[in-house]
């Protein structure tokens, strides 16, 4: 059955992806060696595109890990020798601020309930915290956190390193990455490609941040460690056998929407996103998790059902429509429906008529 998938990630591929797999097939791209040439290119290629998409200055690194949460793993290893501060609102924000526990950093954290967001910039943040953790589209909840609040962290904690995730925001968010120093996403979110490949963003204080701490004789990990990544992305390399068609894809599909327009995809989204959120709003049965307008986000939208949302889930399965249930405590209450570039204003329409169809 032709199915259509709203979920966050693994989502929709995005409609070029499979013209590119066949693509890669023909040209052996899956056999190719990872020190070959022919690799290099493609690495440079998709480094190129991914920076000219997002307007990556030319100053940042971008290397390539195996997913969003071992970005997280990375980051706290190569720029938090003593301790880490996390703004958590929900599931990957709470996940970021266990990895630092885990690595034996000594973490603090600003918490708001589920579906909250937080103004960053009221917030008292100590000193000694070397890096300061924001997860900007919470994937548990639908809250995202403005993105001129995260613009003037820096500006207000000079101190401190700024870590962003925008694992479910990417390509739609607009960063300005001169105001931050990490930053990261996967591929099985808002660049519709299969799961399996994530890329780091790094900022030049970040960098020497990774070579202070290992001077000081303490663990920055081995072969993932930001130097590493760098010595390796320097000849278009990466130190492991990397995910060669998942980076081969990125590159196509960075390019492709570069060509359908940057603009065009982020003014699509907010569009579509406002057809839902009016739905919601409007709807007896049913809202929108997120109260508060300005933390609502435009890619992932979660709903609430006063019912359950079971029975809804399961009809638009039937139709071929797939949607998330609600995450963790939430999965019988609530629904999240993925808003990224590869859901066209055609599948959100279609969405909507089938929801009001399925009448819960
Ligand atoms: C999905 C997700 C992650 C984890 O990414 P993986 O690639 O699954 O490891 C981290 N943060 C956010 C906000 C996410 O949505």
């Amino acid at each position: 059955m032709k199915q259509l998938f709203f979920t966050p990630g693994p989502s929709q591929l995005y409609p070029t992806v499979k013209g590119h797999i066949t693509k890669a097939l023909r040209a052996n791209i899956l056999s190719i060696s990872h020190r070959s040439k022919q690799y290099q290119a493609i690495q440079e290629q998709t480094v190129g595109a991914i920076r000219t998409l997002l307007t990556i200055p030319n100053s940042y690194h971008i290397f390539f890990v195996s997913s969003g949460t071992e970005a997280m793993e990375r980051t706290i290893q190569n720029c938090v020798q003593h301790s880490s501060f996390h703004f958590v609102n929900g599931a990957f924000s709470q996940r970021f601020y266990t990895v630092a526990k885990e690595l034996g950093k000594a973490v603090y954290a600003q918490s708001v309930p589920w579906g909250n967001g937080f103004p960053l910039s009221k917030t008292a943040v100590p000193k000694r915290c070397e890096l300061i953790c924001v997860t900007q589209n919470e994937t548990s909840t639908g809250a995202s956190i403005p993105i001129d609040e995260i613009h003037q962290l820096k500006r207000l904690n000079p101190h401190s390193l700024i870590a962003v995730d925008i694992v479910s925001s990417a390509p739609y968010v607009r960063l300005d990455y001169q105001t931050i120093d990490v930053a990261f996403f996967s591929v099985q979110k808002g660049f519709g490609l299969p799961a399996g490949l994530g890329a780091v963003i790094v900022s030049p204080q970040a960098l020497e941040k990774a070579m202070y701490i290992r001077e000081k004789n303490i663990s920055i990990g081995s072969y993932h460690s930001f130097p590493s990544l760098l010595k390796e992305s320097r000849q278009n390399q990466t130190p492991e056998t990397p995910n060669v068609l998942g980076v081969y894809l990125l590159g196509k599909v960075c390019t492709d929407m570069a060509t359908y327009g940057i603009d065009r995809v982020r003014q699509e989204t907010e569009a579509k996103a406002e057809l839902l959120y009016k739905y919601l709003d409007e709807h007896t049965a049913m809202g929108a998790f997120v109260k508060d307008t300005q933390f609502r986000s435009k890619t992932v939208i979660v709903g609430k059902v006063k019912e359950g949302s079971k029975t809804l889930i399961a009809r638009l399965k039937a139709k071929g429509v797939v949607l998330a249930s609600g995450y963790g405590k939430y999965k019988n209450s609530q629904f999240r429906i993925a808003n990224y570039p590869a859901h066209s204003i055609a599948n959100i329409k279609r969405l909507v008529k089938l929801i009001s169809f399925a009448r819960v």
